[in-house]
């Protein structure tokens, strides 16, 4: 009955102290089973929990092997694939029955490849579910995640699952039983986020430069049709150079690109994303700047070193 979770970052961490403190997982009959690259982080997690019950696997395989149902939350395509089928991966541990779900933001056709490895190349008999997050840091923690999902109808409709994703987020949609769905609204998502925090740090921009408070624009724009909690939540911290991450530049860049790849094969114009895409990975790709471990708000660091007005001029020094 154990319950597995791969990959404590800065969302698997907030996610899987959810099932913890809603004692979905964690419990002397449904231990949670953690693995991490970073054992340390597993050793944290036990830290922050003392009295559940925790254990740390030496490997995905062994999560796999002594869990029914596991969680996986890993940054990259390129990462997602080397957990999956590492000699003692996700994916060799694998048996009927086994429910996998994936929350991370991939492509398609990772999502694609994943549920056929578990279900079907290898004959294998698990169940796979794509359930990408919207919602970031602190809703991951909150247990107020939005899960976009597609794929399996049996891992959906699972109990134990249910609770899980009751306890993680506020609201959960099934986008129907092909995989790739739940990752092409996640897509949709976040490049119009990206886009509106490329537009958004702009705007800042120009009203520091054009003379106007930066805080009393905030309150502006929080008052009429186009407030928005993100600009809230990060403009203020903006305006100081806060770009602590919740949500990593690189992360975010990775996701506009994936976006964009999605936009050319659908034939659909994404010209203003694109623009937004270009200036995030110049932004990411700044040797001066370092900012690809930040928040994705620091975007608004490289608006400022390209612009030459007056206040980005004296931004840059002070
Ligand atoms: P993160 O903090 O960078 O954590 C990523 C996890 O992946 C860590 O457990 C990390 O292990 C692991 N990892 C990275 N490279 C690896 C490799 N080569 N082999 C094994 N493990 C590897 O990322 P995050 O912010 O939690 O995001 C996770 C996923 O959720 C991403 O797909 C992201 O796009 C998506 N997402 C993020 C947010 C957000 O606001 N942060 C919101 C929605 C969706 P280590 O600890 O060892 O580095």
């Amino acid at each position: 009955m154990a319950i597995g979770f791969l990959g404590l970052g800065i969302m698997g961490e907030g996610m899987a102290g959810c099932l913890l403190k809603d004692g979905v997982a964690g419990t002397v009959d449904t231990p949670l089973i953690i693995w991490n690259r970073t054992t340390s982080k597993c050793h944290a997690l036990q830290a922050q929990f003392p009295d559940k019950n925790i254990q740390v696997a030496s490997s995905p395989k062994e999560v796999v092997v002594g869990c029914t149902t596991i969680f996986s939350m890993l940054s990259t395509p390129a990462a997602s694939k080397a957990v999956f089928e590492a000699e003692d991966g996700t994916l060799a541990g694998i048996t009927e029955g086994k429910l996998i779900v994936d929350c991370a933001t991939l492509a398609e056709s990772d999502m694609k490849r994943m549920n056929d490895q578990v279900r079907e190349v290898k004959e294998k008999g698990g169940e796979f579910l794509e359930a990408p997050v919207s919602g970031s840091k602190g809703p991951a923690a909150g247990g107020a995640l939005i899960f976009l999902c597609a794929g399996s109808e049996t891992v959906f409709n699972n109990e134990i699952v249910k609770s899980a994703l009751d306890s993680m987020g506020k609201a959960t949609h099934f986008f129907g039983t092909d995989v790739g769905r739940g990752t092409r609204a996640k897509l949709v998502v976040n490049s119009l986020m990206g886009t509106m925090m490329a537009a958004f740090s702009e705007s800042l921009a120009l009203s520091e430069a054009v003379g106007l408070d930066g805080n009393k624009m905030l309150e502006v724009f929080s008052q009429g049709a186009i407030a928005t909690p993100m600009f809230t939540l990060k403009g203020p911290k903006m305006l100081t150079k806060d770009h602590s991450p919740n949500f990593p530049l690189e992360h975010a860049t990775k996701d506009m690109s994936l976006a964009v790849d999605m936009a050319d094969s659908a034939k659909v114009k994404y010209s203003v994303t694109k623009c937004a895409e270009e200036q995030f990975k110049r932004a990411r790709d700044d040797d001066e700047l370092k900012i690809e471990k930040e928040d994705f708000s620091a975007v608004f660091e490289y608006v400022h070193k390209e612009s030459s007005s007056e206040f980005s001029e004296t931004r840059k020094i002070g």
